[in-house]
């Protein structure tokens, strides 16, 4: 039976990059792509599932400014490939907006740390921010003070578009449509994959199959102290009120970017508003199989279960997750959201808002038990000739810095080259 260099189950835009970065800067031969479903990029990265946002650092205002920094290079060699590959995304201005006097003093020391990493972001006022994005000021009490930080270099990016390119530039042909990977067991110097259709050998494995990794790295043995809180994110569509990307000032103490208003990648006469948080116990949105997947990841622990009830009886978290919970409920959900959106669009109306069916997905966010947190860093576990990532947000936009890092340790398990100065070349961005 054929043993492959390196298997990569998933190819959502995880899998996909690290494919493309495999196939195009080092000397592995014979690497296979797994996919359970009949299609690249069905779940997360799917178009619909995600805020297509290229996440750089300059409006996510709950990050540091090291988060900023470091997000800033991770995220620009995915700017960099879109600006060289036609259709994969559009440009679009994009906003953080201040509401109230105390985000506008946040959002002035926000900036100033920032404006030497961001030199495309300027301040602007009430004024500016009316001829920009009117409906923004629209009906809006003049007392309230505005502020805003803006850029017309925005990217709106389909990242399911973008795990097709990957797919394509890499020229593979090992690909494995429609096959589900059941198990993964180590044996001496390979790993034996058993999934619904066959049984694949392979050296080194790298396990991109967003939460379900780590039910894998549990079956292996790796990461026991950590689990998942599952956070949907769901999406109401509206009239195309805003031109560009508007998000708001971030809860620092919330794992997740604040809700916001943008055109939809493709489609620019709707408007797209959330990603509206809510824990749910399912590892893909959607799949109620994966109730079940989470539930073995859990085991109904003692630890994980105190883990879990220590986080979201935090004031902050259960406040603000349980109140979601209503938007959910036909007819009236749309108009308690329209109070939410009201802070980016005052004159919105319920009735304009359709809650977005079938769309949106499952950011898994991580919780160590022993600490009982929600760690933020914390994304891939590396072992023995193995990689498992679970990328919550934002792994989409630093996917290619993320195949990177993979690329460095499966070329070094297999003693293979790594042009790492020509990918580094290939995608310099101009920013
Ligand atoms: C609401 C929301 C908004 C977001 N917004 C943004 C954003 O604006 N910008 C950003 O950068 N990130 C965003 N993210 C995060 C981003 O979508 C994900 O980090 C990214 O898409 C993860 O890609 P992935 O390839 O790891 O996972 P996926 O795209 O989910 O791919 C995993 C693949 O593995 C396959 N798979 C699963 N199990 C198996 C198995 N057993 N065998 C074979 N195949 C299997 C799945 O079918 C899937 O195709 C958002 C996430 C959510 C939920």
């Amino acid at each position: 039976m054929k043993q492959y260099d390196v298997a990569i189950i998933g190819a959502g835009v995880t899998g996909t990059s690290i494919l493309y970065t495999l196939k195009k800067y080092t000397d592995v031969k014979d690497i296979l792509l797994i996919e359970k479903y009949d299609k690249i990029a069905k779940v997360q990265s799917a178009r619909t599932n995600n805020s297509q946002t290229l996440h750089i650092g300059d409006i996510e205002s709950h990050y540091t400014l090291k988060t900023s920094t470091s997000v800033k290079k991770a995220a620009s060699y995915v700017a960099s490939y879109v600006d060289t590959h036609q259709g994969l995304h559009r440009n679009t201005p994009k906003m953080l907006l201040a509401v109230g006097q105390e985000e506008v003093e946040r959002l002035k020391l926000w900036y100033e740390e920032r404006k030497e990493l961001f030199p495309y972001m300027r301040l602007i006022q009430r004024e500016e921010i009316a001829k920009i994005e009117p409906k923004i000021v629209e009906g809006r009490d003049q007392g309230i003070p505005l502020l805003a930080i803006y850029t017309e270099q925005g990217y709106a990016i389909d990242y399911g578009k973008l795990s097709e390119s990957f797919v394509k530039e890499s020229q593979s042909e090992d690909i494995l449509l429609n096959t589900k990977v059941l198990t993964i067991k180590k044996q001496n110097d390979y790993y034996t994959i058993k999934t619904n259709k066959k049984i694949i050998h392979a050296k080194v494995v790298v396990v991109a199959v967003s939460g379900h990794s780590l039910y894998f790295a549990h079956q292996l043995g790796y990461a026991k102290n950590l689990i998942l809180l599952p956070i949907a994110g769901s999406f109401f569509n509206g009239p195309n009120y805003l031109k560009g990307k508007v998000y708001t000032m971030q809860n620092p103490k919330l794992p997740f970017a604040a809700v916001h208003g943008d055109p939809d990648v493709m489609n620019k006469n709707i408007n797209r508003f959330g990603p509206i948080p809510k824990v749910i116990p399912m590892i893909e949105r959607f799949n109620y199989n994966s109730i079940i997947d989470f539930l073995k990841l859990f085991r109904f622990r003692i630890d994980a279960i105190l883990s879990l009830i220590k986080i979201v009886s935090d004031p902050t978290y259960y406040r603000y997750v349980l109140w979601n919970m209503t938007y959910d409920i036909p007819y009236f959900g749309k108009y308690a959201f329209a109070k939410e959106i009201r802070k980016i669009i005052p004159s919105v109306k319920g009735s304009e808002l359709r809650y977005g069916k079938g769309i949106g997905g499952i950011r898994p966010q991580i919780v160590d038990v022993n600490t009982k947190t929600v760690e933020m860093g914390k994304a891939k576990i590396i072992g023995d000739r193995i990689i498992f990532n679970i990328t919550p947000s934002p792994g989409a936009s630093v996917c290619l810095n993320n195949a990177k890092i993979d690329v460095q340790h499966i070329t070094k398990f297999l003693g293979k080259e790594f042009d790492e100065g020509k990918f580094n070349k290939d995608l310099v961005w101009k920013y």
